[in-house]
């Protein structure tokens, strides 16, 4: 016989994917903890509220309005309609899915994790105690161990239900690793990240389109730009981690002015200033997470980074962590009060799908590293692009099924197989060939321009 649990949870980790689902369970009824390591944002000093712009797209969307938040986090976030490749000579933009109208929205960071924290405090059911690290977890006495940032107090506190929303470097995960319940490998990449925070200049608005995702990229190193409503905009430099012209070799500001000047031209003269922030920041390799089973008996559950963290390349992990949320609802709706059956069918609907994506998240940063200069890479990405514009409702990118719609990762995948094998069969390659000349012959056209400018 199923024993009925309280309907208490605890929850590791206030981020984004812990915030959400204290909403999905307060809304069932649910008494939920949260215990979150870092001091509460609302009560940081207005500098270091500087954060990334990250993008939302329909995943997120939907795990946001099913608790009516998203009419609220609108507010904060600008539409993106499309991507601006920064080319040498050229802007090109390509709008996400023409006929679709497909959009993603820009908000930041913190402004996200204010509105959920706002929206939290709605809630008597959830009470949320910050500078609370948990440390330790003893699974069969369902006890968890909290540590004071700041005094280094510790504390133990029984727990009915445990959820882990604690990010990459997952405690919980860890603590289930080093008592044999799960296993967990982690791919670090020999790429890494930095991000600069371009506040809006006095002067007017920076020039560049504010509903647009940007992109300045050559071999071996990447810049995304993504703007916001409130006109700052922030740039995330990807680079390899060691040799010529890693972060390794950026180490003054001289030689990262020129590096800016070299890979984005136009946007050098605004984030040169920053370059003191960019020199000052370690460097974030890229990460992605395969962890083997989410959860433990009818006691703890990963979800989010915690569970399948996965590099920056679709702009999926908070969209994920939403999903999961949303799906994990649907569980309980379903299965509660057996949560064993919770746990589990939420791992059998989710993990296939992440896994997938975290793969796909590779390649797509493998081609950007190996083949983002190859006409035949550009070629097809050209020919793509024509194909979902001509023919949008049988051919689709991964990027528009991964992104643009709510079907699992896992079938988005493979649509995109069987809708690509399918073009080749009706002579797409044909179509690339000729995107290739076309290519070859433009490249030469401006290389011959600029010798003669
Ligand atoms: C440069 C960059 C750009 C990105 N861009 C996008 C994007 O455009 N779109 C997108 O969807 N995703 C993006 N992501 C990914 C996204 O930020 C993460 O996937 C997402 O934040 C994961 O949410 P989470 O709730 O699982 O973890 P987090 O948001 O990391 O939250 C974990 C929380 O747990 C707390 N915590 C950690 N350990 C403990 C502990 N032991 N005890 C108590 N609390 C703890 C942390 O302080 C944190 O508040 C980007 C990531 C990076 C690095």
């Amino acid at each position: 016989m199923i024993k009925i649990p309280d309907k208490k949870v605890t929850i590791i980790g206030a981020g984004m994917g812990g915030s959400l689902l204290a909403i999905y369970l307060a809304r069932r009824n649910f008494e939920v903890d949260i215990y979150e390591s870092r001091d509460c944002l609302e009560n940081l000093p207005v500098v270091s509220h500087k954060s990334i712009n990250q993008s939302l797209c329909v995943r997120g969307i939907r795990a946001l309005q099913e608790v009516h938040l998203w009419d609220e986090v609108k507010r904060y976030a600008s539409r993106e309609t499309g991507r601006v490749i920064h080319q040498k000579d050229n802007l090109l933009y390509q709008a996400y899915g023409e006929r679709q109208g497909f959009s993603e929205w820009s908000i930041n960071r913190n402004d996200l994790n204010r509105t959920l924290i706002a929206e939290m405090k709605k809630y008597p059911s959830i009470r949320v105690q910050y500078d609370e690290r948990c440390v330790e977890v003893d699974f069969e006495n369902r006890t968890i161990f909290l540590e004071h940032r700041e005094t280094g107090e510790r504390r133990q506190h029984a727990v009915c239900l445990l959820i882990g929303a604690d990010g990459i470097h997952s405690t919980l995960r860890k603590e289930m690793e080093r008592a044999g319940l799960t296993d967990a490998r982690l791919d670090v990449l020999d790429w890494g990240y930095k991000n600069i925070y371009i506040p809006a200049p006095k002067d007017g608005p920076l020039p560049f389109r504010g509903d647009a995702f940007h992109l300045w990229s050559k071999k071996s190193a990447a810049v995304f730009g993504i703007p916001n409503r409130a006109g700052f905009f922030t740039a995330t430099i990807t680079l390899p981690l060691t040799g010529p012209g890693s972060f390794e070799s950026l180490t003054t500001r001289e030689s990262l002015v020129a590096f800016f000047r070299d890979l984005c031209p136009d946007l050098a003269p605004y984030i040169a200033a920053y370059a003191g922030d960019f020199l000052e920041q370690p460097t974030t390799p890229f990460t992605s997470l395969y962890t083997s089973k989410w959860y433990y008996r009818d006691f703890c559950l990963l979800i989010g980074d915690s569970a399948h963290a996965m590099t920056i390349f679709y702009g999926q992990g908070i969209n994920a962590a939403f999903e999961d949320c949303r799906i994990f609802a649907e569980c309980l709706d379903c299965y509660y009060p057996d949560m064993e059956t919770v746990f589990q069918m939420f791992q059998e609907r989710r993990r296939p799908h992440t896994d997938v994506l975290a793969g796909a998240c590779l390649r797509r940063f493998v081609e950007l590293r190996d083949k983002y200069e190859s006409s035949f890479f550009v070629a097809r990405s050209s020919v793509e692009i024509a194909l979902e514009k001509h023919f949008p409702n049988s051919f689709h990118s991964l990027y528009t099924l991964v992104v643009h719609t709510t079907m699992s990762y896992g079938s988005a995948y493979q649509r995109y197989t069987k809708e690509r094998r399918l073009a080749r069969l009706l002579g797409m390659d044909v179509l690339v060939f000729f995107g290739m000349i076309r290519e070859a012959v433009r490249t030469m056209w401006h290389a011959l321009r600029s010798q003669n400018a």
